[in-house]
């Protein structure tokens, strides 16, 4: 296990990375910088019979910003952090939570335009049960990019589905500097807008490679035909992608950076220790408050 300190907001927070890390560079500007403050599916529920533990998958980015919140991983916002903006990839439970967010002193909740209108009236019914200002609920389209203390973020088309037929969920471009991450949950693979907005449509000449991967495993090893798979994505699924992005120089990280898998369902994954011994190169599983430190490769 290769550790190094770094701050995520402001205070010593201790930075670990998977054995498979490259070691962190020294220079700030170039990197991103995030927590995983939850990695599990919506079946998780605490502790398990194996004494693993993942809170529902949520992002916190250079100790300001969230993308998906619930109050399950409340806990693992280090104190001294206050984040006040939160990006919902979409209105599932596990990753939307608006009294969490008011709890926290969010002001600023962006979410698809399909369901603004629905999110700020749930957002403004919590706020006066709390007693608390209701933050802005602000209406983000397919390609919006929101700048956020110098990291961009821009809303890309997932292949998921909600209970509500108008719904159009999201994932993100999380870009800093030469950094550009792809925080694709939830999602089945990746939907081709989506790849040809992030500049890796495998038409568009030369394209605008990531530098960066974290992407949603709901299903483990061997679980490749179960029939989540029109919604969500397997451990088999990242890898293929990862391969052809490789293949086509879509996908240019910074040497030895890990693809990070998340939202990991807890009856299709093994332990955190089987997934660290299983998982093919270069995915590696994300854990909860796993910190990185993300960086560009030097020549893109
Ligand atoms: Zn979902």
């Amino acid at each position: 296990m290769t550790r190094r300190e770094f701050s995520i907001c402001g205070g010593a927070a201790l930075g670990a990375l998977c054995a498979r890390a490259a070691e962190p560079s020294d220079a700030g500007e170039g990197t991103l910088k995030l927590r995983f403050l939850g990695t599990g599916a919506a079946d998780w529920n605490g502790r398990d019979e194996r004494g693993e533990h993942r809170r529902f998958t949520s992002i916190l980015v250079e100790g300001r910003t969230l993308v998906d919140f619930t109050s399950r991983c409340r806990d693992m916002i280090p104190d001294g952090c206050r984040p006040d903006t939160v990006f919902y990839t979409h209105s599932h439970g596990d990753h939307y939570g608006p009294k969490a967010a008011v709890a926290l002193g969010v002001r600023r909740a962006y979410v698809h335009e399909s369901w603004a209108k629905d999110a700020e009236r749930v957002f403004r019914a919590a706020a006066e049960k709390a007693n608390a200002a209701a933050p802005e609920v602000l209406p983000l389209s397919i390609g919006t990019a929101v700048e956020v203390d110098g990291v961009r973020f821009t809303a890309l088309p997932a292949n998921h589905a909600t209970g509500r037929l108008a719904e159009q969920t999201i994932m993100y471009l999380v870009e800093k500097g030469p950094v550009r991450l792809l925080y694709a949950t939830d999602t089945g693979g990746i939907p081709a807008r989506a790849a040809q907005i992030a500049g890796i449509d495998m038409h568009i000449r030369g394209g605008k490679p990531i530098t960066a991967l974290i992407m949603e495993a709901t299903m483990g090893l061997g679980y490749e035909d179960d029939f989540r798979i029109y919604t969500h994505s397997s451990v088999a699924t990242v890898a293929q992608i990862v391969r052809v992005l490789e293949k086509t120089h879509r996908y240019a990280p910074a040497p030895g950076q890990p693809v990070w898998l998340t939202h990991m369902a807890r009856t299709l994954h093994g332990t955190q220790a089987e997934l660290d011994a299983r998982l093919p190169k270069p995915l590696c599983a994300a854990y909860d408050g796993l910190e990185i430190e993300l960086r560009a490769k030097w020549d893109c």
